[in-house]
């Protein structure tokens, strides 16, 4: 397979069984055709034409052991039999099915105490620079203008579908980490000037004022790279904190109850970490702020390996 030729746009769908005073749909990126899906497949395509075109032999990066960026990092290097080596922080190293793929698929991982992850990065580049590799580092979660690129790619695909269905999106929600998926969005937006929409990152971590500033800079850099740094305003980035819980998620009565209800009744598998929490978070948002008759997007960002974790931490709790 080339996947640097899987672009077909993903599905959007319509659920009919939530949130039954607006209509809501879905944007299935967890579809995203290859390594399981998700914003970390999109990403990493354009990542790997970055590879390609710089001849590098060698690719680091870095990630918790649930990462879904890993993982597909993993696959792809496994794929074009490229050594791949994972800096991982010890303090999350906990066993999942991330994990036991990125070991199927041949990556070294080398875990260090996160406040040594700079240094150990500078010093394995160097390492491999001085051994005659040309080694690529990709940022944690496909941070950076190439990942806000696939972005700015993934909101050209919404506009095509809503052309073609007659239809208007007014809100898009998703599960806002790394902040590099919200900015592909509003730059996108910024850069067709549709200023009627609101794109909504629900934090599943960072608290404000950081995340939305981490989002805020990540625009600035891509429009800057665009040289259409006059269109910048900071009234479209929406970054919500108040759905983080503890950072993780399988614990949270609402949280599973979203998850569960998702999969009975529309067959969908969300997540604890990500996206059952930026569901369930964008559910109570709509209906604490008496939002109706909206056309209503939820961007599903993918990590359908996290939906067997929490099936297994579920299952042994019972
Ligand atoms: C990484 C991730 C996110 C967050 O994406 P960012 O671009 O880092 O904000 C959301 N959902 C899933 C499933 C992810 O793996």
């Amino acid at each position: 397979m080339s996947i640097e030729k899987s672009s077909m746009p993903t599905p959007v769908v319509r659920l009919e069984h939530f949130l039954p005073s607006n209509q809501l749909y879905i944007k299935r990126d967890d579809l995203y055709p290859f390594s399981f899906g998700g914003n970390k497949a999109r990403k990493a395509r354009l990542f790997w034409q970055e590879v390609k075109k710089q001849k590098a032999d060698y690719i680091v990066t870095y990630g918790s052991s649930s990462s879904n960026h890993c993982r597909v990092i993993a696959n792809l290097s496994a794929m074009d039999q490229m050594p791949c080596l994972i800096i991982s922080p010890s303090e999350n190293s906990k066993m999942t099915f991330n994990l036991n793929m990125m070991e199927l698929f041949g990556a070294k991982i080398l875990q260090t105490p996160v406040a040594e992850v700079k240094e150990t990065i500078d010093k394995v580049l160097q390492d491999l620079r001085d051994k005659g590799y040309h080694p690529y580092f990709i940022m944690g979660g496909g941070h950076g203008n190439i990942g806000t690129q696939a972005y700015v790619e993934a909101y050209k695909e919404i506009k095509d579908y809503e052309e073609k269905e007659k239809i208007a999106f007014d809100y898009i929600f998703h599960a806002s980490g790394t902040g590099t998926t919200q900015a592909g969005l509003v730059c996108g937006q910024i850069l067709s000037q549709e200023i009627d929409r609101r794109i909504i990152g629900i934090s599943i971590a960072r608290k404000n004022p950081y995340g939305r500033e981490v989002v805020i800079q990540s625009v600035k850099d891509y429009l800057a790279a665009c040289q259409k740094e006059n269109l910048y305003s900071e009234h479209f980035v929406e970054f919500l904190d108040a759905y983080t819980k503890d950072g993780y998620g399988s614990d949270d009565v609402t949280i599973q109850e979203s998850i569960q209800r998702m999969l009975i009744l529309e067959g969908i598998p969300l997540d604890a970490t990500y996206t059952g929490k930026a569901f369930a978070g964008m559910c109570d948002f709509v209906e604490k702020n008496g939002i109706h008759n909206k056309n209503i997007l939820f961007l599903h960002t993918g990590g359908t390996p996290l939906f067997f974790d929490y099936l297994n931490n579920n299952r042994s709790k019972s």
